[in-house]
């Protein structure tokens, strides 16, 4: 396959603003591939060389990109900013600068091959090297692959696919419908890489796809926790729990392979080099290869105190990392172990790998067990709830002492428990900003007057509209969502956006903020939880209590079955039985 004939699917892919018709049209792209173009091409889709845990970016920054734009087509650079200044997209420069440049045959594995040369560049006269590269490639190209190519160098080419897309349009190109959704969201979920589940799928079919392991250095996809509305609950489901604090900081999940210690987030980003006193705590420990699953939290020794979510965030940061490691030092609390020199552990009971815990991890001053108490009583359970609140913590994870490592499920094996407030939903939810009103008044100078927030629908990749936003934004935060919603602002609705209200501007859905609400009402002009004729779902009093980009994507937010359930439980609270 010619990158031009890709250009031409990602041009219907950008246009599509039907969910459907994105699962068909990626299917159809992918019978047309081979098994060596459909790897690269997984990526290229989602804008990327290789799959998100893996920190390989093109990493061409506006100026690069229009200096190689005007060395391209032999225009000046003051040309090429002006136009930019017009058009608003560098892609759309590219495409008009390469005029009538005839449809090229390079294929879609060369072109992955020259921009991974890109990506690599490192060194003395590197950003030279990168514009000639860089430019070189644009010369051979027609005019659709040109805005494409150059949007995926800065890192825009967003065409809202999500994972569950893919692997809906990778059935579909085998089996015609959804079938084997299943099969390969289970590989993934152990995998964390979608373009080596297409290739295995196409060069070996299922029973290739289900022989993928765990791999020491590929994230698996963590275990979530659902919820229930108080201890009397948690103890009448689950009978005996392991009771563990709950950390408000960061998960990681820290691979050891020898020497090589690498550091992933729940979103898949690498931590490695940002938290560094965890890796260097990894390299010390004797095991060979293993895999924690833990959660970061920045921790004053001298305050005996942990310190608030958004400290911890802060590390997060690509500059000055040495300075803030010493200033906002880590710890982590391991509180699982996937695998251990070769052995893929999660389908022990948690117990037995909280056990193993402890071995490997002893000794550690960095690297922490999270403690257990083992009860099935209700009172212990609420002590240690009221106790874990007293030291500053979220609240407790309770677990199925029996239960193995389920990877990317949330279901009742791990229940979290957080402190109750005076509304009648007890936790908040993460919403992802879908649209956005203009403002009257005051708001007005901000260019935005309310949010449109979503849920997510896992089963069909979808954000479905819940709640509009006005309050528990400061002056600074309403003028900060501007800035952002002015680079997620499209034309149309997104293919993976399902709302019945019409925002006055439709965004991508990228931004992630965490709300409290005093309940859930049903409601017809919303899509989350609609079925039929069936109302959906509503926030009652939203109010966006911190913006969570930082460490959730879109597809991290609430979904519409925890809406659903959380729904059930207040009613039950309501109408005790
Ligand atoms: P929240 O926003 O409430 O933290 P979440 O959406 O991030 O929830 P959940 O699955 O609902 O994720 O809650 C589990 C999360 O809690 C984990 O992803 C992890 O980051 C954190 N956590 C803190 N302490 C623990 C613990 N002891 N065991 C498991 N998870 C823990």
């Amino acid at each position: 396959m010619t990158f031009a004939e890709l250009s031409v699917y990602l041009d219907r892919l950008e246009s599509t603003s039907s969910r459907n018709e994105l699962v068909k049209t990626l299917a159809e792209l992918y019978t047309k591939s081979s098994p060596d173009e459909i790897q690269p091409l997984t990526y290229q889709i989602q804008g990327r060389l290789v799959p998100f845990f893996e920190p390989v970016e093109i990493g061409l920054g506006e100026k690069l990109v229009i200096a190689a734009i005007a060395q391209a087509f032999a225009t000046a650079n003051a040309e090429v900013a002006k136009l930019f200044g017009r058009l608003g997209d560098l892609g759309l420069v590219a495409a008009q600068l390469a005029g009538n440049a005839s449809s090229s045959t390079l294929p879609v594995t060369e072109v992955h091959a020259r921009l991974m040369d890109i990506a690599g560049a490192a060194g003395a006269g590197s950003v030279e090297k990168k514009r000639s590269l860089f430019a070189s490639l644009l010369k051979q190209v027609d005019p659709a692959s040109a805005k494409h190519l150059v949007r995926m160098a800065l890192g825009r080419l967003r065409l809202g696919i999500g994972d569950p897309t893919v692997l809906d349009a990778l059935s579909f190109a085998k089996k015609g419908d959804r079938s084997l959704r299943p099969l390969l969201e289970g590989a993934y979920n152990r995998v964390s890489d979608l373009g080596l589940i297409a290739k295995t799928f196409w060069s070996g079919g299922e029973d290739e796809v289900t022989a993928l392991k765990i791999t020491v250095g590929r994230p698996i996809r963590s275990q979530l926790a659902e919820r229930l509305p108080n201890p009397e609950a948690v103890i009448r489901r689950l009978g005996l729990v392991a009771v563990q604090p709950k950390y408000d900081g960061i998960r990681v999940q820290i691979h050891k392979n020898g020497a090589a210690v690498r550091v992933f987030s729940r979103n898949l980003e690498d931590y490695t080099l940002m938290f560094s006193e965890l890796t260097a705590a990894a390299q010390q420990l004797t095991d060979d290869t293993l895999i924690l699953d833990g959660e970061a939290i920045a921790y004053s020794k001298e305050l005996e105190e942990y310190l608030p979510f958004q400290l911890t965030a802060s590390r997060r940061r690509q500059h000055g990392i040495e300075q803030a490691a010493q200033e906002l030092p880590l710890v982590a609390f391991v509180f699982d172990i996937l695998y251990r020199n070769g052995r893929d552990l999660t389908e022990l009971p948690y117990e037995e790998r909280l056990a193993l815990v402890d071995e490997v991890i002893a000794g550690s001053t960095v690297l922490l067990p999270a403690p257990i108490i083992k009860t099935d009583s209700v009172e212990v359970l609420t002590k240690t709830l009221l106790d874990s609140i007293s030291q500053g913590l979220e609240g407790v994870v309770v677990k199925r002492p029996d239960s193995k490592y389920q990877a990317g499920a949330r279901n009742f094996n791990w229940v979290k428990l957080k402190r109750h407030t005076s509304g009648e939903l007890n936790d908040t939810v993460d919403l992802v900003l879908i649209g956005y009103y203009f403002g009257k008044g005051k708001r007005a100078d901000f260019g935005v007057g309310a949010l449109l927030g979503g849920v997510y629908d896992a089963d069909n990749d979808r954000f479905a509209s819940i709640t509009k936003l006005g309050t528990g934004l400061s002056d600074a935060e309403w003028r900060q969502i501007h800035e952002r919603a002015d680079q997620l602002q499209v034309d149309q609705r997104p293919a993976r956006v399902d709302s019945i209200l019409v925002p006055d501007v439709w965004l991508k859905p990228e931004v992630v903020v965490e709300v409290m609400a005093d309940e859930i009402t049903p409601s017809p002009r919303h899509t989350a939880g609609r079925v039929g004729d069936e109302p959906g779902f509503a926030l009652r009093f939203p109010r966006i209590v911190s913006f969570r980009s930082a460490d959730k994507r879109p597809e991290d937010a609430t979904t519409v079955k925890e809406i659903a359930e959380l729904f059930r439980q207040q009613r039950q609270r309501k109408q005790p039985a």
